[in-house]
């Protein structure tokens, strides 16, 4: 039920962290990749070399998910390359822009908005036009946990990730009856570039907060997402996988 192994998948922002962690998952359990990208060009083509060691196809595609005709682009170069479009898509793709909200610029606000969440958007949309005629697809969507909690200096990034949700519960409804599944998962406080900036006092307190008691690791992400990517999930659409050590127990 693991074997992908005449999957594609697109994984956006494949080339660092929890995307690349992703990329090489699922070309483990055997489909092919398109790694994306904006400026990590080598770690990208490393993602690469590492997926085709496994025996697997990688394409890896320079992409700005916040821009239709980039995304439109890198459809159609993978539509060539493959002579088929993806069953898989990984919206992962993310940035943030920390400020308090009185200090935000609404350009640093809709920057975040503009890839972390109308770049799945985007990307869900033209993935979607080929999932349609496939009959079968698997989006994943990654949130975050603070787009259910909420969190100080973040209002931009939260407003992404609690978007997220409503985007995969929306595309859920509008293409279950397509076979298309959307589901997204939530990871907790992960190491990643991303986390790597927080200063040793801050992520002490934040993983005194987490009941397992460490940060996770962007494999444990990549677990969930070939989970949801994979037919293990058949039946499940419309759905957050939680990932984060027991932070956030409802
Ligand atoms: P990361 O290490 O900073 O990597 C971000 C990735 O996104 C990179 O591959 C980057 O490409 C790509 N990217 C950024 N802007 C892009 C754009 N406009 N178009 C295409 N790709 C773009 O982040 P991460 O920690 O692995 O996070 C991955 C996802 O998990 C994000 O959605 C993040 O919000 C989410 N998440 C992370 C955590 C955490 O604790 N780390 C927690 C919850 C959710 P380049 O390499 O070319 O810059």
């Amino acid at each position: 039920m693991l074997n992908l192994s005449d999957k594609l998948a697109i994984v956006t922002g494949g080339s660092r962290g929890i995307g690349a962690a992703i990329a090489l998952k699922l070309a483990h359990a055997g489909a092919d990749v398109v790694v994306n990208y904006t400026a990590s060009s080598s770690k990208a083509e490393e993602v690469a070399s590492t997926v085709r060691n496994l025996g697997r196809r990688a394409f890896v595609v320079q992409c700005d998910v916040s821009d239709e005709s980039s995304v439109s682009r890198m459809f159609d170069a993978v539509a060539e390359e493959f002579g088929k479009s993806a069953d898989i898509l990984v919206n992962n793709a993310g940035i943030t822009k920390d400020m308090l909200v009185n200090r935000m610029s609404l350009e640093d606000y809709k920057a975040v908005l503009d890839v972390n969440l109308a770049g799945a958007f985007l990307c869900s949309k033209y993935a979607i036009k080929t999932m349609m005629r496939a009959r079968s697809g698997s989006i994943v969507n990654i949130s975050s946990v603070v787009g259910f909690t909420g969190n100080a200096g973040q209002a931009n990034y939260c407003s992404a990730k609690a978007g997220i949700i409503g985007l995969t519960k929306s595309l859920a409804h509008e293409y279950a009856k397509r076979g298309i599944r959307v589901n997204a998962v939530a990871p907790g406080f992960i190491a990643s570039d991303m986390t790597n900036d927080l200063s040793d006092t801050i992520k002490d307190k934040l993983v005194s907060q987490i009941p397992l008691g460490s940060m996770g690791s962007p494999d444990d992400i990549a677990n969930a997402v070939l989970f949801l990517a994979s037919p293990l999930s058949s039946y499940v659409t419309g759905e957050t996988v939680h990932v984060n050590g027991g932070l956030l127990m409802s």
